[in-house]
């Protein structure tokens, strides 16, 4: 069977198709700066030179037709026919605590989805808009949604409340919902075949790190905390989002400086993090290149960066009562071996030893970066949203049948 998997923001659609008789990648691509003039639509088939095609694409079902062309292209296309998808899943945001995974599209899903745009405004309408553009351009192929949340509603009602007024959550929902649940979910089960030991017998702390970050305490395979809340703005410092900090700094701030609630939302999403301490860039490279030369913004954007993502570690091993593995993930997770080795340099009091030989190896594999003596497995494991997407997708569709 083969499945495209959608990821669709407002203005920008990625996509992958898989054939999952051996679930490898036929071709990839993006589509960039829809509604506006001169879109760019990167299109990249497996073993074919990469194609880039700019013209106007208004809004997203022109931009799947468009994809839809270029997979079915003489010269760059991979299908002989449109006919050979015969799914499609799509990422969501939000999925509230509706979504306890994930689901075949139907109007009633689809209903269920809109109502949840107060939670998500930026991320579940474009979704929506990628929804429709695949029905329009693929009628009768079923659709699948797979959601960020939805790994995370396993949380206790003692871990996902926050201890406001209880009528905040019955009237509008406000509790912990965390986010990159696709991506801890995927890497803790990549871990425990890995380790070749049953999931329901580990305590994993997985670290998605990336320009947005979280960290899930993940526990006989099930999310039992995870670090980001109502929204991907709580927990660790990231890029260019604060984390966690007093609530009472934003009415403060407010109030001082006279910010409007956008203004203050931009300054905490936008203009915090490793961007607002190193105050040059919220790009992990820059940040260590700047601390290996000794410059004192980048080495504390670094410093603050490290003890935060550090805590977090130690809180999840006191939430599970200890830790068998963690995982390291997404862009900086993957590639920044010298956060690797300063964060785990301070978890010694768990038993972790780091190998730092190993912890400097650059592949693209699940690989094990502590020593034979470390009491806790430390693994690095790059990220696939996309082929946990595409998996759920063909087990929905086949169960659907
Ligand atoms: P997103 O959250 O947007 O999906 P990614 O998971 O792709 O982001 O992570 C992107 C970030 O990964 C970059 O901003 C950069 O900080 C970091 N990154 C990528 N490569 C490296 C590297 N070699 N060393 C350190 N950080 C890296």
């Amino acid at each position: 069977m083969k499945v495209l998997v959608i990821n669709a923001g407002s203005s920008s659609l990625k996509y992958q198709l898989y054939d999952m008789t051996d679930e490898t990648v036929l071709a990839k691509g993006l589509v960039e700066r829809i509604g506006m003039d001169s879109s760019i639509l990167t299109h990249k088939p497996t073993g074919k030179e990469e194609v880039t095609e700019v013209s106007e694409i208004l809004e997203h079902t022109t931009a799947i037709r468009k994809v839809l062309e270029k997979l079915t292209d003489k010269e760059h296309g991979v299908l002989s026919s449109v006919d050979e998808i015969q799914a499609v899943g799509h990422r969501v945001v939000h999925g509230g605590e509706t979504f306890k995974g994930s689901a075949l599209v139907t109007p009633e899903v689809k209903a269920e989805i809109r109502r949840l745009f107060d939670l998500a405004p930026l991320h579940n309408p474009p979704a929506i808009m990628g929804i429709n553009a695949a029905e329009v351009n693929m009628p009768g192929v079923p659709n699948v949604v797979a959601f960020d949340t939805a790994f995370h509603q396993t949380m206790e009602e003692k871990v996902y409340l926050y201890p406001i007024p209880k009528v905040l959550y019955k009237k509008h929902r406000i509790r912990r919902y965390g986010a990159h649940g696709t991506s801890h979910q995927y890497v803790s089960r990549v871990a425990a075949e890995f380790l070749n030991r049953p999931i329901e017998e580990l305590k994993i702390i997985t670290c998605h790190i990336g320009n947005g970050a979280s960290l899930t305490a993940v526990k006989g395979g099930v999310s039992v905390d995870t670090s980001m809340g109502l929204t991907p703005l709580e927990g660790l410092m990231m890029g260019t989002r604060s984390g966690d900090l007093d609530p009472t700094v934003v009415t403060f701030v407010m109030n001082k400086e006279e910010l409007s609630i956008s203004e203050v939302n931009s300054m905490l999403n936008k203009h915090s993090g490793l961007l607002a301490i190193s105050g040059s860039s919220s790009d992990m490279r820059d940040i260590t290149d700047g601390w290996e030369a000794g410059k004192p913004n980048e080495t504390l954007a670094f410093e603050m960066y490290e003890y935060r993502l550090r805590k977090y570690i130690g809180a999840y091993a006191a939430a599970m009562n200890g830790v068998d593995v963690i995982v390291f993930t997404a862009g900086v997770g993957e590639n920044s071996a010298i956060v690797r080795e300063k964060t785990c340099e301070n978890l010694s009091y768990l038993g972790v030893e780091l190998d730092k030989e190993l912890n400097k190896v650059r592949s693209g594999e699940p690989r094990r970066i502590s020593t034979p003596n470390s009491k806790v497995e430390i693994l690095v494991i790059p990220t696939n949203e996309e082929l946990m997407i595409a998996r759920d997708t063909l087990q929905i569709v086949q169960e659907s049948k």
